[in-house]
């Protein structure tokens, strides 16, 4: 697998998406996801000029991290349990998946403990499917004032995983559904929300369309995942 040329190639795809829509390509962060990786594609990653990571698991990542390169810069894009908090806060630079107020809560003691603050996406589950994890749209809204006010926390912006499709197309009303509900929740904290994550191998370039600012590309960069490790 060619990482840099996988990686020279999404660069163009994310530029050619980009001026589609009359953005900045430099406004688009391509986050590398190594889940199921080994810390050798992390290294052939950063080579290539990639810095930012995402990881799904803790306790992968809490593996893997002290193998790779001090320089990759690492953010939990999956699922988290509140029994492994402490360890997520010790591990990434930023969580893009707080599905609920009682994660918030827990992280912002253990960041309280760690004495850092730490900048968060919340998920949303923005088609409704029941196998994904993240809020409600409702749930979101009714949950932000109080999530706004836990000291340690910095609400950065939002986090979506569209369903499925081989038709990316299909999936521009989640999209731009994620970024008209920033907009609502900026009205709301009456602050601007800068990153909207959203975008996987299969549907980047309409999420970049409706205004990514981080997309996720696991498959596209690196060839097939390798079987997780159980
Ligand atoms: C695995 C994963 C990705 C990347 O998926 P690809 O289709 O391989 O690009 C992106 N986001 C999340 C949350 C993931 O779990």
């Amino acid at each position: 697998m060619d990482i840099a040329a996988n990686y020279a190639s999404l660069r163009e795809r994310i530029a050619a998406a980009s001026v589609r829509a009359g953005r900045d390509p430099a406004a688009v962060t391509l986050m590398a996801v190594s889940k199921h990786q080994p810390p050798e594609a992390v290294e052939a990653a950063l080579a290539a000029g990639l810095t930012c990571f995402g990881e799904n698991r803790v306790q992968e990542a809490k593996a893997k991290i002290p193998l790779c390169p001090g320089r990759a810069r690492w953010q939990l894009i999956g699922h988290l349990q509140s029994n492994k908090c402490r360890d997520a806060v010790a591990l990434f630079e930023v969580i893009q998946s707080v599905d609920s107020l009682a994660l918030a809560q827990e992280l912002n003691k253990h960041c309280e403990k760690a004495a850092r603050t730490l900048p968060v996406l919340l998920e949303v589950n923005v088609a409704g499917e029941a196998s994904k994890f993240g809020y409600t749209p409702t749930a979101l809204l009714a949950d932000l004032a109080t999530l706004n006010q836990l000291p340690r926390l910095e609400i950065h912006g939002l986090m979506t995983i569209a369903p499925y499709t081989p038709t990316p197309e299909r999936v521009r009303p989640v999209f731009r559904r994620l970024r008209e509900l920033k907009t609502e929740c900026e009205q709301l904290l009456g602050v601007p929300l800068p990153q909207l994550s959203m975008g996987m191998s299969g549907d980047f370039e309409v999420a970049i369309e409706e205004g990514a600012t981080c997309v996720r590309i696991g498959t596209a960069l690196f060839g097939p995942r390798p079987r997780p490790a159980e």
